[in-house]
């Protein structure tokens, strides 16, 4: 038998109230995975990604995470077992600096690795490395995303979430993102779930996908056979 996933999501159902956003959702990342989840506005890719993150909490269902049940650990404990997040809309702190904003980073580990962690993001974000003493806020939308991600690093997860790193930014913006995404992965190891609904540009980088529609995952497979995939490429693929 293989190694078990360093995600497992079993059966994984999520409210709001009395609607249900995730309705028995299966899914797994394998560690030095990139595995993305592409879906429509409002399918519920955001819902799962916090879920796993524990805000909201699944009603129904099991997530496991180094073969321990995180279903229902808080939040901040599951950033403490080597989860981190890079929220949609690259929630960072605007009126602090860059630099202030890697420092939160890394205030999971005390700051304790902080200036070794900094030489590393401003290696795979050189933009990042020049804002030091800019006040976030004031960075442009790439720059924020760019940053988002810095900051989530620094706190030294082994499994990165990313909500729509491309969303809203120029498609030359989203290479550059996506690039560093690729190479995090290749040269560090780094395991990465990754939401999108630019599903070409996900599919392309991952290793394998999943298509949630109404709360639920419809099709699996590489991002290879995703992209060949006749009602992927109508429904996602198509002039998109
Ligand atoms: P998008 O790409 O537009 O962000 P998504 O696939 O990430 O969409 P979610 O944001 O997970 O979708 O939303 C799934 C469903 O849950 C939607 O119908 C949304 O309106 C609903 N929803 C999301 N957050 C809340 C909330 N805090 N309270 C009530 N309903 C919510």
């Amino acid at each position: 038998g293989g190694k078990p996933p360093l995600l497992s999501v079993r059966g994984v159902s999520t409210y709001y109230g009395s609607v249900a956003a995730l309705k028995g959702v299966d899914l797994d990342v394998g560690e030095g995975e990139i595995v993305t989840l592409i879906g429509a506005n409002g399918a519920g890719k955001s819902t799962l990604m916090m879920t796993v993150f524990g805000a909201p909490q699944a009603r129904s269902g099991t997530i496991t995470y180094e073969g321990r049940d995180i279903t229902r650990v808080p939040t901040h404990a599951i950033a403490r077992l080597g989860i981190a997040q890079s929220p949609e809309g690259r929630r960072v702190f605007p009126r602090m600096s860059v630099h202030e904003n890697l420092q939160m980073g890394a205030a999971l580990h005390g700051g304790r690795y902080f200036a070794e962690d900094l030489d590393k993001v401003v290696a795979l974000f050189p933009r990042v490395g020049e804002r030091l003493h800019q006040r976030a806020g004031t960075m442009s939308g790439g720059e924020q995303q760019m940053l988002a991600i810095a900051r989530a690093l620094m706190s030294r997860p082994k499994l990165l979430l990313l909500d729509e790193p491309s969303l809203g930014l120029a498609p030359l913006v989203v290479k550059g993102i996506f690039d560093a995404i690729r190479r995090l992965n290749r040269e560090d190891g780094m395991t990465i779930f990754l939401v999108e609904q630019n599903a070409y540009h996900a599919l392309k980088l991952a290793h394998r996908g999943y298509v949630l529609v109404n709360g639920r995952i419809t099709m699996s497979g590489t991002g290879r056979q995703l992209l060949d995939d006749p009602s992927v490429k109508a429904a996602y693929l198509e002039g998109g």
